[in-house]
Parts: structure tokens; sequence; C-alpha cells
């Protein structure tokens, strides 16, 4: 069997985790929390950054941090996870779906600006696949109408935009706040896990607090405060160390996993390209502002019958191939409340979308085996 994903262990991550032991220090906000924030923040060029237990808590922090009130609204795609959405809907905001670009499933920049209305508070781009949305784009929009930015980079580690003035930088360095995952259907993983991180200097003293259930805590253990108490609302949102310290085993493995990971995919792709473009089946598009972090390798089938039958197969030949999202505008819980209009990409993503198995430990092989064995099936 050729399974979708299979979680990928560097090498150092049970050491480390024995170490934790060794320290004393099981619970957050220890020295390998520390050495991970201090990573990120180093090689990105992130501003502060928080370990969390997920993304889906970063982004339950970012919605408590920009004060989300019932009846904000805000814009972000409709071909997302479920969290990106359920983290402002659990603030009582109205949540404003936008359509995916016609060549990348990312929300399309030239969407959002006729969406925005005077409730708006925030846009969340999601960087799709680790491909950068258009952030210049965003940004313009951001600081004409006022509106803070949340970028969604859950896939988005070890990824660039260039924006027109030319300079380089890291998803997640851009927004306003920016989340990532460590979900171990990710690039970088720690099986749970995430971080949240801040651009906005104004938000570090409050996300202190929330991350610490509310209470002054930090502010105790750095000496600026005698004694701690409950000073604000907040959440459990910091990781154990056992967490921080499988993810630090990680990162210092990131140059030789992302590498592997790209290699796979440029595999892929070369396989693929030709056969895709007799089929009028769609391949992923990198535009020249964003770089590849290999995290989805994807197929968008014209209709959905088309991938069915695809998947069925490989399912013969034993591979494992998964379809992704399902339009959130259109799901149970909030296919009643949503007023806008029909999103045609999203919906043919939705349909025609299938992503192909990706882990550090696909051999060329194996590889070879899946692109094969979706080029017999359209000849059948
Ligand atoms: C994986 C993912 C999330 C959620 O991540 P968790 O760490 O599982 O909470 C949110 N948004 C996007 C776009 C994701 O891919």
């Amino acid at each position: 069997m050729i399974y979708f994903n299979k979680p990928h262990i560097s090498g150092k991550e049970l050491d480390y985790i024995q170490d934790t032991f060794q320290n004393g220090k099981l619970s957050g906000n220890g020295e390998f929390t520390q050495r991970c924030q201090r990573f990120f923040q180093e090689k990105f060029n992130f501003g502060r950054c928080f370990l969390t237990t997920s993304c889906t808590d970063a982004l339950e922090m970012a919605a408590l941090l920009l004060d989300i009130q019932s009846g904000d609204e805000i814009i972000m795609p409709s071909y997302t996870f479920v969290s990106t959405a359920n983290a402002f809907a659990l603030r009582g905001a109205k949540i404003v779906f936008a359509d995916s670009r016609k060549d990348h499933p990312g929300i399309d920049e030239d969407k959002i600006e006729e969406l925005i209305t005077p409730k708006t508070k925030a846009i969340v781009p999601v960087h799709y696949a680790g491909v950068a949305c258009d952030m210049d784009k965003i940004m313009d929009l951001s600081s004409r109408y006022g509106l803070y930015v949340v970028e969604d980079a859950a896939q988005a580690i070890d990824s660039y935009y260039t924006g027109r003035d030319g300079q380089k930088k890291a998803l997640g360095s851009i927004g306003h706040l920016a989340v990532f995952s460590f979900h171990e259907t990710k690039n970088i993983i720690s099986g749970e896990g995430g971080m949240l991180v801040i651009n906005e200097p104004e938000f570090e003293k409050r996300a202190e607090v929330l991350w610490e259930k509310g209470t002054n805590r930090s502010a105790f253990f750095k000496g600026e405060i005698d004694k701690y108490c409950w000073v604000d609302v907040g959440s459990s949102f910091l990781p154990s160390e056992i967490i921080a310290a499988f993810l630090w085993a990680q990162l210092e493995k990131l140059e030789d996993i992302q590498n592997q990971r790209k290699k796979i995919w440029n595999s892929y792709y070369k396989k693929l390209l030709e056969w895709a473009e007799k089929d009028s089946v769609q391949l992923p598009v990198i535009p020249s502002y964003a770089t590849n972090n290999a995290h989805i390798f994807y197929l968008v089938f014209p209709n959905m019958e088309e991938r069915i039958q695809v998947v069925k197969w490989l399912k013969t030949k034993k591979i494992h191939a998964i379809f992704h999202y399902t339009s959130l505008h259109k799901s149970l819980y909030y296919k009643d409340k949503y007023t806008g209009r029909a999103l045609f990409q999203c919906e043919r993503y939705e349909r025609g979308l299938l992503r192909l198995p990706l882990y550090y430990d696909l051999n060329e092989e194996e590889i070879s085996t899946v692109t094969r064995t979706i080029q017999n099936s359209s000849a059948s």
C-alpha cells in the first residue's frame, strides 16, 4: 500500500523528549519552546512567535487578539480548512467567503475588494499548498480600508513571497498576524501543534496573557510582578515541552525535509506534465512571486466523475490519493447563513482536486508506480 501520508521521524525526536525529563520540565514555555520560537524569529524574520497546541488554537488566539465581536465580518476563501472560519465564527463573526483563483485554489485577490463593507474587520488569506497569495494586493487593501490581515500559513512553512519592491519575504512575516500548523500531515510536524506569529508589536503583551490562560504569569516569570493573577480571558494555548522537543528535532532537519519533498514534487510534475496537458488535467501553478515548499502535489480533473474513477482505480492498485476541501459556504453548518454569490472556482476545486501521496520516505519507484497507474487509468 502506498499511503497518502506517513509521518517522518527525522532522528533526534526521542532523544530530545528524553531531555525534557532530564530537565525536569514537561509543561509549556520551557527551553525547547523558547528554542523553537527563537529559530522561527531568526530564520524567517517573524515577529514574536508563540507555539500553540494546534493551528486551530493559534487562529482562536488571533480572533481574540483582534477582539472580534458579534457581527464583525471576516473575508477568507471558501476553499479552506474548517478551522480558518471556525475560529472567527466562535466569536460571533460573519464569515464572508471569497472565490478561488482560476489557476490556483488560493483566494482570488481581485475578488476581495467587492466584499469589503464598513463591518469588515480582517482578511484571512490562506496560502494553499504553501503557495503564496499575492500579498501586495492584500496588504494594499488592508491599508486602504484599515483591515487586519491574518495569514493562514498552516501549510506554508519555509515558503516565500517576492513583492513588487523585489524583496523576498517568508510567508507568515507579512500579515499583522500569521498561523502555522505542525499537524502530522504538514511538512514539519509535532503530531498536533501550531504557532501564532505576531508581526504587529501592539498585540504582544496581550498575547502573553491569552496564551497563559488569561493570567499575567509570563510577566511573573520575567520578574516584572510579584504574583500572577487573572487579568483577561484566555485559554491553555501553549503546548508541553514534550511537543516542543519533538518539533525541535524536526526544525534541525528542516532543510533536508524540504529538499526531499521538493525532489518528490518535481518528479511528479515531470512525469505527469505531458499526460496532464493531453487529458485536460490542471497541474499546480507557482506564480512568479511565489516559491514552492512542496506541501501538496495535486491534480484538478475536469469533473467529479473522472476524479472518482481515478481514486477507485488507484485504490485497486493499493495507492491512496485523496481529495481535499468541501466548500465551506455550502457546508451543513454555513449554507443557511451564506448570503453571497456562487463561488464557481471554489466548487470546481471541490469537485476536481485530487492530492497524491507525498511524504519524505516516498521513493522514486513508488512515485513511478503512482504516475504510471494514473496514466493507465485514463487509457482504460
Ligand atoms: C491544517 C490546517 C489548519 C489546521 O491545523 P491544525 O494544526 O490541525 O489545527 C488550518 N488551516 C489550514 C489551511 C490547514 O491546512
